[in-house]
């Protein structure tokens, strides 16, 4: 799949079905076929005309927007973030589950104290985003893990950290299942944690 422009509309790596009974089967579909699908489309669009962009990476554009001229780069931001944060969303609930010997468990557990307490403190952190944005497990230039919320689009990456777990709570993401209890969507997201 093409890293750079033009961008492709990543395929599932899974059945729409596959996250039930946690995360239902239409927001899946409408997440990925129409939400990441407008994003792509949308990045496009706005790199058609600018030729001395189009062999930027996806890694590269949401790093390096903000040289970007000013009439592209806002669209740039929030669609090239679009399409970044929504396939490393899809991506990581592909994995194996997570298990104590994995080193996704193994680093959580050496760094929160146990996977409660950063379920805890992951899950105070995506409460507390106001409006449409992510919360994630993050890790520093030297390996230290944190927990960071992003507004809209933004990345982890721009600051210079590596992602780990991202969760997506924008309302579109649970709203059909969970109404408006993120409480419980972060509950059942938690539950598809992948090494
Ligand atoms: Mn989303």
């Amino acid at each position: 799949m093409s890293n750079s422009y033009p961008f492709e509309l990543m395929p599932l790596p899974y059945d729409y079905s596959a996250l039930e009974p946690y995360i239902d089967t239409l927001t899946m579909q409408l997440h990925h076929d129409r939400h990441l699908k407008t994003y792509v489309t949308n990045l496009n669009n706005t790199l058609a005309n600018y030729p001395q962009y189009q062999g930027w990476s996806l890694e590269r554009l949401v790093t390096e927007w903000p040289r970007l001229p000013a009439a592209i780069s806002e669209e740039i931001r929030h669609n090239a973030g679009g399409v970044y944060n929504h396939q490393f969303f899809f991506n990581e609930m592909a994995g194996k589950p997570l298990s104590p010997s994995g080193s996704l468990y193994e680093g959580i557990t050496a760094s929160f104290g146990s996977m409660d307490a950063f379920k805890k403190k992951f899950t105070d952190a995506a409460l507390g985003v106001f409006g449409s944005g992510y919360t994630w497990l993050v890790a520093n230039r030297s390996g230290r893990m944190g927990i960071i919320t992003t507004a809209n689009q933004d990345t982890p990456l721009i600051k210079g950290l590596k992602p780990l777990l991202c969760l997506d709570v924008w309302e579109h993401a649970y709203y059909l299942k969970h109404y408006n209890v993120r409480a419980d969507y972060i509950n059942d997201w938690l539950e598809l944690l992948s090494n």
